[in-house]
């Protein structure tokens, strides 16, 4: 097909689509049917189960006890006829490999028997444990690939699900991934150790504000997951959007957000019977979706489904993700999840909304009703604004990625300064609180004395700080700056970690204060006093994308890792190893394993764009280019020759022509040079001890591709977009962004 046969069959294709129907239907069954039909939930579990096995299955999934091998074999028995119920032929454990995808391996249930037949198995020890060689898979260094073993072990916490095929199903197993050494070779291992090293630290601070029934605090997460949707005949035809998942050249089209007509907009017909097929199947797996509207792209969507507990809905999340590719392809279009898929307009991000939740049900981060319940929301908020301040360089890191620094501090998404925003009226108690006590509220007068005053916090959007990094939102913060593609795993854990850490702090402190004798409201006082004087620098309550703020930032000696490449050093440091070995969360080793997954993904990720853009200037523009090029040259020629004409308007759309093409040419030989130059072609870095060599060369690496083939790819796409606004339109091989953000 040639460049414009692809583009017009994207055209016909939309001009003539009519959205199947027909797959969803809430008539014949109401979606509270449908909801959770394909997880072995709770209620699934009390069904099937003897009431004895259920109640140990609950012991473990809500107090983390062990199981015993012949409750396992009970639970997988049920599990298996469940499944089977449901048309299940196989069952897989599933992973979150350090890809930041997700992974399985599937096994069928089938045994044959001796007289040539078949059963179905499925043991407890099926169940618990797989064995899975995945050394292809990532680890940093942490095994070689001939020491490929790994296994995976059941997580109760996540409920098995079934996903369908066009042609069958499978039991989904959620596991975690870890070596045979112990080292966690997934996301999912480390966010559990944070939940529990949180869970036991808030603890601690609960029983000293003289809660005594709460047996576990649970963090609580919604992620809210920004995503663009193309027509795939546009997808397939852009080699950069295939290999890159983002556009590598594009010119500016006249129109793209500046109208602001697209936030909130209606929903193209096509897009919401995507959005309704994708929600039912996730209906059936128990997600929560909650939430659709159109963003402030074009093109540009959102999805969010409300808070569960983090490990859950980090599982899920990846579950939408995946929803959203898979579905997307139903209605012949193609789910971008790349943090910036196109230049000029938003890019697509994810808000992690985070807090805390005892078993009891009870938000710790909800401002309470009575003043005993505000102070200790007070001291729970204090210590995560004094972990965002302490570690704040961590939580950049947890977002860093070749893909999110398009996007961080594009002045449409949160600067990499990372900050907190409380609101004016939380941020102005805290200040009472630095000077002692609280004594007054802005917006009331009936004022109390002490921190025992808290006045009610709005909850409207009218308080909203859309530019904050990390901001409070009523009941709970928000964490802005996450990558649209990438796991809520990695943030999620740090955030957990350093907030424990803080809480420990605290717990520590008015332990200490207790035993010297100091009256609990007194010494609580004088510790948030001291916690708001040591933490105020993060708090920022202006607009986080003026220039100011950077000045005002630096002034008050907040980082700023304006690239991932300046932040994957934090990793290692002294700091971050004492933190996470502390806490259990992750080994030094596992730091150093993770920190060179990160290096080796942003110099691979950089490579290929690099080699992509080249590729396709060089075989798709320039060809393009030197065509329409000898027309207005056969066309300058045929005027001499025909009357005699020499016209110079043309003959200098023919110059700039030939000096656009040569400012191509020479670009893409520029960037071609450099890619060639690397310090060495090497696919992976291992490294496994702080400072060695090969972490070195790494660096240097990661350095180059971001100070050398980032500003030569630059410089390819500047030429590149400047003659897309040139040459006839019928030459042009690629769908353009005018074609891409408005044909739907
Ligand atoms: P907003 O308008 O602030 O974005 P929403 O109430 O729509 O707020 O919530 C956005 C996300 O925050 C949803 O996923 C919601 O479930 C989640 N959320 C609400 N409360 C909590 C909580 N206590 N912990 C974690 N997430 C929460
Ligand atoms: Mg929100």
């Amino acid at each position: 097909m040639n460049a414009m046969n692809v583009r017009q069959a994207a055209v016909d294709s939309i001009i003539n689509y009519r959205p199947a129907g027909g797959k969803v239907n809430y008539v014949t069954k109401p979606f509270c049917d449908v909801y959770g039909e394909h997880v072995f939930s709770e209620r699934v579990q009390r069904e099937r189960l003897p009431a004895p096995i259920f109640d140990a299955l609950q012991k473990t999934i809500k107090a983390g006890e062990e199981l015993d091998s012949a409750i396992a074999d009970a639970v997988a028995v049920a599990m298996k006829d469940w499944a089977i119920e449901h048309g299940a032929t196989h069952f897989c454990h599933w992973f979150l490999p350090m890809t930041g995808l997700t992974a399985e391996k599937h096994d069928s249930f089938i045994t044959p028997t001796p007289d040539g037949c078949a059963l179905a198995e499925f043991s407890g020890k099926n169940l618990v444990r797989g064995e899975g060689d995945a050394s292809s898979l990532p680890s940093g260094g942490l095994r070689a690939t001939f020491e490929a073993r790994g296994y995976t072990a059941w997580d109760p916490s996540s409920p098995a699900f079934i996903l369908d095929n066009p042609n069958g199903a499978t039991l989904v197993i959620p596991t975690m991934f870890i070596s045979w050494t112990g080292d966690a070779l997934d996301k999912k291992t480390p966010l559990l150790r944070s939940m529990e090293a949180l869970n036991k630290q808030a603890l601690r601070v609960l029983r000293l504000f003289g809660n005594t029934t709460a047996k576990r605090v649970l963090t609580t997460l919604g992620a809210e997951q920004e995503y663009f949707l193309i027509d795939k005949h546009f997808f397939f035809a852009r080699p950069d959007l295939l290999t890159c998942g983002r556009t590598l050249l594009g010119a500016r089209p006249p129109k793209g957000q500046e109208l602001g007509d697209q936030y909130f907009g209606a929903i193209p017909e096509r897009v919401l019977a995507f959005m309704a097929e994708m929600e039912y199947e996730l209906m059936r797996l128990g997600v929560p979706v909650k939430t659709r509207h159109n963003e402030a792209a074009p093109g540009q969507y959102e999805i969010a489904p409300l808070f569960e507990t983090a490990n859950l809905a980090t599982d899920h999340q990846m579950v939408v993700m995946e929803a959203l590719k898979r579905v997307a392809d139903h209605y012949g279009m193609t789910c971008l999840l790349h943090e910036k898929p196109f230049a000029g307009v938003n890019g697509s991000g994810k808000h992690n909304n985070w807090s805390m939740m005892t078993d009891e049900g009870e938000n710790l981060l909800n401002p309470g009703d009575t003043p005993h319940a505000n102070a200790q929301f007070l001291t729970f908020c204090a210590a995560v604004c004094r972990a965002v301040f302490i570690y704040a360089g961590l939580l950049r890191l947890s977002v860093a990625s070749a893909s999110n620094d398009h996007r961080l501090g594009a002045a449409e998404a949160p600067p990499a300064v990372i900050s907190v925003f409380l609101g004016e009226q939380l941020h102005d108690v805290m200040m009472q609180l630095e000077t002692g006590s609280a004594k007054r509220s802005k917006k009331r007068s009936d004022i109390q004395v002490g921190i025992n005053f808290l006045p009610k916090l709005p909850r409207d959007a009218g308080d909203r700080n859309r530019t904050s990094p990390f901001a409070f939102t009523g009941n709970k913060f928000e964490f802005r700056a996450v990558g649209s593609n990438q796991s809520v795993a990695e943030p999620t854990t740090v955030l957990n970690t350093i907030v424990a850490e803080s809480l420990d702090f605290v717990a520590g402190e008015l332990e200490k204060a207790l035993g010297a004798g100091k009256e609990f409201n007194q010494a609580l006082q004088t510790l948030l006093a001291k916690m708001v004087h040591e933490f105020k620098p993060i708090l920022f309550e202006g607009d986080n994308y003026c220039q100011e703020w950077h000045a005002e930032a630096a002034r008050r000696g907040l980082p700023n890792y304006r690239n991932s490449v300046d932040a994957f050093d934090l990793m290692t440091t002294p700091q971050s190893v004492s933190l996470f070995t502390k806490y259990h969360v992750y080994s030094e080793r596992e730091l150093h394993s993770r920190q060179e997954i990160m290096l080796n993904k942003y110099i691979q990720d950089v490579n290929i764009e690099a080699q992509t853009q080249a590729l396709m200037a060089r075989t798709m523009l320039l060809p393009a280019v030197l065509r329409f090029q000898s027309e207005v040259a056969g066309a300058i020629l045929s005027a001499k020759a025909a009357a005699g004409i020499e016209d110079a308007e043309q003959a200098s759309l023919l110059k700039e022509l030939v000096a656009a093409a040569a400012a191509l040419r020479a670009a893409t030989r520029a960037l071609d040079h450099a890619v060639a130059s690397q310090p060495n072609d090497k696919a992976e870095y291992k490294t496994s001890e702080n400072g060695n060599a090969e972490h070195r060369r790494a660096t240097a690496h990661a350095r180059y591709m971001r100070d050398t083939i980032l500003p030569a790819m630059t410089d390819v796409r500047t030429a590149a977009d400047k003659l897309e606004t040139l040459v006839d339109d019928a030459h042009w091989p690629l769908p353009t962004y005018r074609e891409m953000w408005f044909m739907r």
